[in-house]
């Protein structure tokens, strides 16, 4: 569940925060220290995601490197490094 709070901005305008956290793409499994934002898990997995596509295609090795490691890895590897950075996601400070 994503939790909520209500900021009041400029006159009587009234906005729904969500509460974001924060990662470095190296907490993620990649190679970097980008940090990537998420409301949830899995849209920061997309940004992570779309983070890693973007520095693989300006020609960028170390993030191709993390990409091949993921591919290389068991149905059980993955399952367990995908739980440590859900595991990281929520232990993540809310900003
Ligand atoms: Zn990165």
């Amino acid at each position: 569940m994503v939790k909520k709070r209500q900021a009041l901005l400029f006159s009587g305008v009234c906005v729904t925060i969500f509460y974001m956290k924060k990662l470095t793409c190296k907490e993620l499994g990649g190679s970097c220290d980008e940090v990537i934002t998420g409301e949830t898990f899995e849209e920061m997995g997309e940004n992570c995601k779309n983070h890693v596509l973007t520095q693989i295609q300006a020609g960028d090795t170390e993030h191709l490197r993390a990409v091949a490691k993921m591919k290389e890895a068991t149905p059980e590897e993955r399952s367990a490094m995908l739980a440590e950075y859900e595991k990281r996601f929520n232990d993540a400070p809310e900003e």
